[in-house]
């Protein structure tokens, strides 16, 4: 079959459907040339990576898709650091880390690109070994000027040092990054206790969660019904009898079951019989990630306001879930950067679809999107930016809210390294 050039291959379906004006694969000179962008007001470059987001190509912008040229990946077993391609997928760095009985805390999807690292990257495995932009050891690429840059963690100069910070949480808005180096964790065996519960239910296993090691994570899902992933890390016989004990209160609930997983790399989370419309054709969609601390003793107001949320949902396509961060995301071990909202157990999202063609199902939904964020807000005030939205009329809002009194900083950086803003405007 022919390839039709002006389609770009990628999971999400508004990029996809977009009109872009030029798709290029190389980093040269004339990437940086002001004239290309200065036309229009907030005209920029779209970086493609896993091509997951709305963002990474729209209607008449050019859009540097990584995938082809920068898509190389290679694990040194002495040192386990891994080096990727700006444009590689979450799923085939786990899977070449596999070979070597390694891993990475990637997110609750294979499918996203470098941009799920250089945005934070909340994993279930979080909780034990940080967040994904804990693990980079190195970087390189360009900043919007054109200047390459090169630089490790271990030897970072004073003047490099606020660059190398905020890479890590706010990368996309001063930099192309073309190679990461990480550091890889050791591929232990995992169990799920996973299934459909209840709004009672899920209440009481909120309070349940609050209280895990760090081993063990939850994640949960209100689509069509509610159906929740909890998730062990299995290390070593003494800790692995502390989880059962933990794991043991949950036998009460009569639809959980347990699945034991020989690693990470085996586990797909959110299957089919859910009924999402993540990859539906026919739907456009947005997300917006939030971030707070545990509810406590709000645990049964939250839960109310869900409900009122999920009443009020004006499709089947829109959802909300969350995943648990905590224990290594709250330290700063590995460095200040731009996720600074480190005392966050909670990343909720919501996921707002509607039928592509359908402008007023879309003003209707965005609606939705809106008023649930605002009602999320006192448990949740927080941004995670792992979607950029400079499209929405909310960007400036989840700039001040995911990055707090260090955008001023994230402003200056952009002033200097990216003067014309050829990369997406803050
Ligand atoms: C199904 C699904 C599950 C997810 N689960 C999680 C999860 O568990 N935890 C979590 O934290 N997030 C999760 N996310 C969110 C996801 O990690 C972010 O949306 C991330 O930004 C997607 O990156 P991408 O490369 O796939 O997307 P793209 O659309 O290709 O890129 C997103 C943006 O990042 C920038 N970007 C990408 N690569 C580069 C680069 N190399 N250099 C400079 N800028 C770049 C671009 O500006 C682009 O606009 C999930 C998303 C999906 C769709």
């Amino acid at each position: 079959m022919k390839k039709n050039k002006n389609l770009l291959e990628i999971p999400n379906i508004n990029s996809k459907d977009a009109k872009f004006k030029e798709l290029i694969y190389d980093i040269d000179d004339s990437l940086f040339n002001e004239d290309n962008y200065s036309k229009k007001e907030l005209e920029h470059l779209c970086v493609c990576s896993g091509g997951t987001t709305s963002s990474c190509a729209k209607n008449g912008l050019k859009t540097l898709d990584l995938r082809k040229n920068y898509s190389k990946i290679h694990f040194d077993k002495e040192s386990n650091l891994v080096t990727i391609g700006g444009g590689v997928i979450m799923g085939d760095l786990i899977n070449h880390l596999e070979k070597y009985n390694r891993s990475f805390p990637i997110g609750l999807s294979k499918l996203p690109g470098a941009g799920y690292i250089l945005t934070g990257g909340v994993s279930p495995l979080s909780r034990a070994n940080g967040l994904a932009i804990d693990n980079i050891e190195s970087i390189k690429g360009f900043l919007g000027n054109g200047k390459f840059i090169s630089l490790k963690k271990d030897r970072i100069s004073p003047e490099k040092q606020l660059i190398w910070e905020a890479i890590k949480g706010a990368a996309p808005f001063f930099s192309i990054i073309t190679e990461i180096g990480l550091n890889t964790i050791q591929s232990n065996p995992i169990e799920i206790i996973e299934g459909f519960v209840n709004l009672n239910e899920l209440s009481e296993i909120l309070r349940i969660s609050e209280e895990f090691p760090e081993n063990i994570s939850l994640q949960w899902i209100y689509a069509q019904k509610i159906y929740i992933y909890i998730f062990a890390e299995l290390k070593n016989y003494l800790e692995d009898k502390r989880t059962e004990e933990y794991l043991s209160v949950l036998e009460k609930f009569p639809a959980l079951e347990k699945k034991f997983y020989e690693n990470f790399n085996e586990i797909n989370f959110f299957p089919k019989e859910l009924n999402l419309y993540e990859l539906n054709s026919n739907n456009h969609s947005e997300v917006i990630s939030l971030l707070g601390k545990d509810l406590e003793n709000d645990i049964p107001i939250f839960i109310k306001c869900l409900n009122e949320i999920m009443e009020n949902r004006p499709n089947k396509a829109c959802y909300i879930a969350s995943q648990q961060l905590g224990f290594r995301t709250k330290e700063l071990i590995h460095g200040s950067s731009f996720f600074i909202h480190r005392n966050s157990t909670w990343k909720p999202w919501i996921y707002a679809s509607w039928k592509k063609n359908d402008l007023q199902e879309k003003k209707v939904v965005m609606d939705w999107m809106y008023k649930s964020w605002s009602k999320l807000r006192r448990f949740y005030p927080n941004i995670h930016l792992a979607q950029l939205h400079n499209h929405l009329n909310s960007h400036r809002e989840e700039l001040k809210l995911a990055f707090g009194n260090r955008i001023d900083e994230l402003k200056t950086l952009k002033n200097i390294f990216d003067p014309k803003s050829i990369l997406p405007p803050l």
